[in-house]
């Protein structure tokens, strides 16, 4: 019998051949992140003509190789409208709201944006599919949160969930409706399980950018101190760069998986500062506080990639070790800095 998953292949090969002369068409919500920026940068590389979803009180993506279209997760029609008019290839599905932390105070929208939000998306590309015979691919954006307090270490893509944040909840609803829409509706969805994956593009926030953008600034002499939370968690930790190859390979392989996407290496937030701090010639100790405002109430003490499937059947592989990382971020943080002293800022 014929899959409902043949059938959509046989359909995209024909629709592949007839339209040759034509790029590729690919839509990605959450556009103005930092995933959103390496994807873009690696689909137009590969031909893509690239569509991007931002929310409306965003400042725009500030990249003009995008074109920008305003809307968000929380409006299923617009997302059908959006959809029809755009005909997409290629749905990347980044938009959430991706602070940890701040989930803890924010459970209800997280689990609207975060998780409601990627069954909407599912649920517009299935329809539009639907009415106009067309095929999309989509991926979700799974998280390493979802393993949380870990069962086995290191995690595949068989390892048990368990949440520690309205985060990783809503990840986990997502992460379970994208393969019910592969298994119920035959579509190709597949969900990358990243780890944490970081660069000069990084959110302020999140504690690796939060230390090298301090650290630069200590070493010109425009900061004093820098206030972390639990310096004992521990992560895995790789170059976005790296991974939003992934997802684009899963997309491009002929049957639609999950698949874990991480380095296989673990480091604690005082091993990070070890690298930053030394490489700019300061003693962390000297400058970094611990305050407890930055504890989280449930937190996800050590988790670590096993990335074998990605590496057999996508010959995925990271190219950016701990060190050159952050040392990168370490470079691009000094130089920020050194511009913030010219301005006086
Ligand atoms: P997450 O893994 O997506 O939560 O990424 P983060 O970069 O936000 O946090 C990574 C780890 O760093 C967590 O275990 C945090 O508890 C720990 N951490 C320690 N101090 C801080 C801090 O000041 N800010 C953040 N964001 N995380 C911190």
């Amino acid at each position: 019998m014929t899959s409902p998953q043949n059938v959509y292949h046989t359909i995209n090969r024909t629709r592949q051949k007839g339209r040759s002369y034509v790029s590729q068409i690919a839509l990605i919500t959450g556009a103005s992140g930092q995933d959103g920026w390496y994807l873009t940068d690696w689909l137009i590389g590969q031909g893509y003509e690239v569509h991007g979803l931002i929310p409306c009180r965003a400042p725009g993506s500030g990249d003009a190789r995008l074109r920008l279209h305003y809307g968000d997760l929380s409006d299923g029609s617009n997302l059908i409208q959006l959809l029809d008019e755009i005909q997409p290839d290629e749905v990347y599905n980044l938009a959430a709201q991706s602070y940890v932390g701040l989930s803890f105070e924010l459970p209800v929208y997280t689990g609207d944006v975060t998780g409601l939000g990627a069954l909407r998306l599912l649920e517009a590309v299935r329809l539009h599919m639907k009415r106009t015979g067309r095929f999309v691919k989509f991926y979700q954006a799974s998280s390493s949160e979802m393993f949380g307090k870990v069962e086995e270490s290191p995690q595949n893509e068989r390892t048990p969930f368990h949440p520690r944040s309205p985060y990783a909840c809503a990840k986990i609803y997502a992460h379970l409706q994208t393969m019910n829409y592969r298994e119920a509706y035959g579509m190709f969805a597949c969900s990358g399980i990243l780890f944490n994956h970081e660069s000069p593009r990084r959110g302020e926030n999140f504690v690796t950018r939060k230390i090298t953008r301090a650290a630069g600034r200590i070493k010109v002499g425009l900061q004093e101190r820098l206030s972390l939370g639990n310096l004992d968690a521990s992560r895995d930790w790789g170059f976005a760069g790296d991974y939003v190859r992934a997802m684009w390979l899963m997309l491009q392989h002929d049957k639609p998986d999950d698949y874990v996407i991480g380095t296989g290496e673990t480091h604690s937030i005082r091993e990070f500062l070890d690298e930053v701090f030394s490489y700019l010639e300061l003693d962390w100790h000297d400058y970094v506080d611990v305050d407890p405002k930055y504890f989280r109430p449930a937190e996800v003490d050590i988790v670590c990639a096993d990335a074998s499937k990605a590496k057999r059947v996508l010959k995925w592989e990271p190219t950016i070790s701990f060190r050159e990382l952050a040392r990168m971020m370490a470079d691009h943080d000094l130089e920020l800095a050194q511009r913030d002293l010219r301005l006086g800022k």
